[in-house]
């Protein structure tokens, strides 16, 4: 049972109060149970109750994260979490939304939305376990991975065209607040994850996280990963960040930009009743 906030008298959360009773299937030693863990550590951070936030999902081995969750969930279908991360937000404006996934997910299938999201700048915070593999279908290329990539069956000789890269399409499509992080350290990561959602409008998140199941050699990120794309603190002009992003070598971490473009807003709710709404659409 959590502890009482002297002063308030609101329970203090904890990381634990956010991780439901289902045990995740991941393998052993995959990153995503470190962007879990990041996720529960800064809900706690930030005290958000767990009935005011929502994780929204597509398909892949990432995207199981919200039934491992006490917050609401929506585990939707491949390459949708953003569109039912926007809905949910639009519609329960006061809900912290967190929309999460895999590189397949969101950047093939879901790659139109991924565009769409950053440029409509909806306040929500997008969270994207990129370990450059189709880990659920058995380690097919997806559209993160190296043009070079060979352990595949499907690509022998490898993928053989560009990676797409995440942050330099999120900076041109206009996202708000840009970052990378690591698995190694969840709490850093919960650092980052804490600025995310604090950033009024789209965050993108890019946790490279590593599939030790089919790429084992990702275990030596850790001996790549740098910190702060070359600066301590981050861009706030645009050009500034793309000229960061030319010389990152794809494992700068941190913070690459903060923005301040207005948060979408809704238009304001129909004056019609349902009952009018309802005879508009009705067939004579
Ligand atoms: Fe993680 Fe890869 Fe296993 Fe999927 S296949 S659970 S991404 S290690």
């Amino acid at each position: 049972m959590s502890a009482i906030d002297a002063d308030t008298a609101a329970p203090v959360l904890k990381a634990s109060d956010y991780k439901s009773d289902v045990k995740p299937v991941w393998c052993p030693g995959c990153g995503d149970f470190s962007v879990l863990s990041a996720i529960t550590k800064a809900l706690a951070e930030l005290g958000i109750p767990p009935h005011e936030a929502v994780v929204a999902s597509g398909i892949g081995c990432s995207s199981r994260i919200p039934a491992y969750t006490t917050v609401y969930g929506f585990h939707s279908v491949h390459g949708r979490a953003l569109p039912v991360a926007s809905g949910i937000k639009l519609a329960r404006p006061e809900l912290t939304v967190l929309a999460a996934g895999g590189d397949g997910d969101g950047f093939s299938i879901g790659g139109n939305h991924f565009i769409h999201a950053c440029r409509r700048n909806v306040d929500m915070t997008y969270i994207v376990m990129d370990n450059a593999v189709y880990g659920m279908t058995k380690g097919q290329a997806s559209p993160t991975t190296e043009p070079d990539w060979t352990a595949s069956k499907l690509t022998p000789d490898g993928p053989g065209i560009s990676a797409f890269q995440p942050l330099e399409m999120a900076l041109s499509a206009g996202a708000q607040f840009i970052a990378r992080g690591f698995t190694a350290n969840p709490n850093t990561l919960a650092h980052l994850i804490c600025q995310a959602i604090r950033h009024p409008g789209f965050s993108l998140v890019q946790v490279l996280s590593p599939c030790i199941t089919y790429r084992p050699e990702q275990r030596a990120y850790k001996n790549r990963v740098h910190q702060h794309f070359g600066h301590p603190e981050p861009a706030t002009d645009r050009r500034e960040a793309f000229a960061r992003l030319m010389d990152d070598d794809g494992f700068s971490l941190g913070v690459l930009y903060k923005g301040s473009q207005p948060v979408y807003q809704p238009a304001p709710a129909p004056s019609a009743t349902p009952e009018e709404v309802a005879a508009q659409f009705a067939i004579c």
